[in-house]
């Protein structure tokens, strides 16, 4: 059984409530790192080796130790609550089930960075949550862990929710700054990273509301404790938010130690594929990371085991291996079609693209529409190097990573899927009918 950390109290009745939260030790590790110094809590972060459960895995300590701090200008945590990547929704449990875990990271990631505004920039789709999180704020002031002099240090931290508009890249964190202050999100070319020039041009670490919640148990054990959990690289635990054609969608916490194949097939997760199907198919972190075919995603390129952790579901590159990114786990069986598939997540990339740079503006457009050709039959051979060779020209040339995040599926599904696409362009009679999988197995 892996070992909880984030969820261990998930199932207390009430603990989404001050009281009952407290009653479980809640804001124990407050209190004791609110008698640490600033570095020491530094150091722990970077001890437990903890990397950004947003998606790109970045060394959460690292990027802390990077928050620039001239004289007499404020500086700032923002927490990335704009949970928009299809098949993610880790985060939104935690905001719903245990807020006050969420806050209580705040604050003392807050006090570690001399952040005395900080602030949660929540999805707006999660229209419910805000008020669950604003709720869980007042309790925490109330008891004294947030407002002026928290717990007599001399510590101020206030903590405002700001709702988004329902634009996915706003998710993107420079983007998430500019609509913070009132903008359009556009992302903004980086470098200057947030940590030297962030919300309102000043010092801001941007970080995913699962990364600031595993603060607390950080403290809460030590760093050095959180870091022997999970295997090389893959510190803690990881919170999946399970998909698709599985037995138990639902969120996971994980310890990054056990296999692919007994995540998806053990009944204390996902509890196997429905009606004995068989797996087809898996886009294990969120729909911005490669499919990756059943053999390869239950053994790697050496025949080893794939592990659910950073290192091992990247092993092989973008060639065989894909990406833990923000945990989105998505399960295809046997009847599933990927050309669909891919249509789907090229037509929501094409919608959600700012449109401030041409590659991912026209890119993404040209893509959907060449796949929608292809899925109803209206395909030509040439059409399958023609879509990759655009999602060439998009990867690497845009200003933030929707671009990558649009081009990488389109060049997985080709890469290990090519048959499906050549199915539909021979079979056009059939492709308007049925889908490759049902058409197939
Ligand atoms: P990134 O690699 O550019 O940056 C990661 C973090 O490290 C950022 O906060 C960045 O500011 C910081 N950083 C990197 N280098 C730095 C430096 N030299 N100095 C200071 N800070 C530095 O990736 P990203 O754009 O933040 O995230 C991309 C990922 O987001 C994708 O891989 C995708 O998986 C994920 N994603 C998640 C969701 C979701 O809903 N959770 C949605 C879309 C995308
Ligand atoms: Fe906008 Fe796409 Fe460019 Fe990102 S890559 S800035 S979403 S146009």
């Amino acid at each position: 059984m892996s070992k909880k950390l984030l969820l261990k109290d998930a199932h207390v009745e009430g603990i989404r409530y001050f009281e009952t939260y407290r009653k479980q030790g809640g804001y124990g590790a407050a209190e004791k790192a609110l008698k640490m110094t600033p570095e020491e809590i530094l150091e722990e972060v970077k001890t437990s080796g903890l990397r950004g459960r947003g998606g790109a895995g970045f060394p959460t300590g690292m990027k802390w130790s990077f928050l620039a701090k001239p004289e007499g200008v404020p500086r700032h945590l923002v927490v990335n609550a704009d949970e928009s990547e299809p098949g993610t929704f880790k985060d939104r449990y935690l905001m719903e089930f245990l807020p006050h875990l969420l806050i209580e990271g705040m604050l003392i990631s807050s006090y570690c960075l001399g952040s005395n505004v900080s602030y949660i920039y929540i999805r707006g789709e999660y229209s419910w949550i805000p008020d669950i999180l604003e709720e869980a704020i007042e309790e925490a002031k109330a008891a004294g862990f947030l407002g002026k002099n928290i717990l007599g240090t001399g510590f101020d931290c206030e903590i405002y929710v700001q709702r988004g508009g329902g634009a996915y890249i706003c998710g993107e964190e420079t983007a998430l700054l500019e609509s913070l202050e009132g903008k359009r999100g556009n992302p903004r070319l980086k470098p200057p990273f947030p940590a030297v020039k962030g919300l309102w041009e000043r010092p801001t670490v941007v970080n995913n509301v699962e990364s600031i919640a595993a603060i607390v148990p950080i403290i809460d054990i030590t760093g050095a404790e959180y870091a022997k959990i999970g295997v090389g690289r893959s510190t803690g635990t990881k919170l999946i938010s399970a998909c698709g054609n599985i037995n138990k969608p639902g969120v996971y916490e994980i310890d990054m130690t056990i296999t692919v194949e007994e995540f998806i097939y053990s009944d204390e997760y996902c509890g196997g594929i429905p009606n004995g199907k068989k797996l087809k198919a898996c886009i294990p972190g969120g729909s911005s990371v490669p499919i990756v075919p059943a053999n390869l995603l239950l053994k790697t390129v050496n025949g080893e085991p794939r592990y659910m952790n950073y290192e091992s579901l990247a092993d092989g590159g973008f060639a065989t291996g894909t990406m833990m990114g923000s945990g989105g786990f998505i399960v295809l069986d046997e009847d599933q079609c990927v050309v669909e598939h891919t249509m789907t997540l090229a037509r929501f990339y094409n919608h959600e693209s700012c449109g401030q740079c041409t590659p991912c503006r026209e890119g993404t457009g040209w893509m959907y529409k060449i796949l929608k050709k292809i899925e109803k039959g209206e395909g030509r051979m040439e059409d399958i190097d023609l879509l990759w060779d655009i999602q060439r020209k998009i990867e690497g040339n845009t200003i933030c990573p929707l671009g990558d995040a649009a081009a990488w599926p389109v060049a997985a599904a080709i890469r290990h899927f090519r048959d499906e696409f050549e199915w539909h362009i021979k079979n056009p009679e059939l492709s308007q009918t049925q889908n490759y999988g049902l058409a197939n197995y």
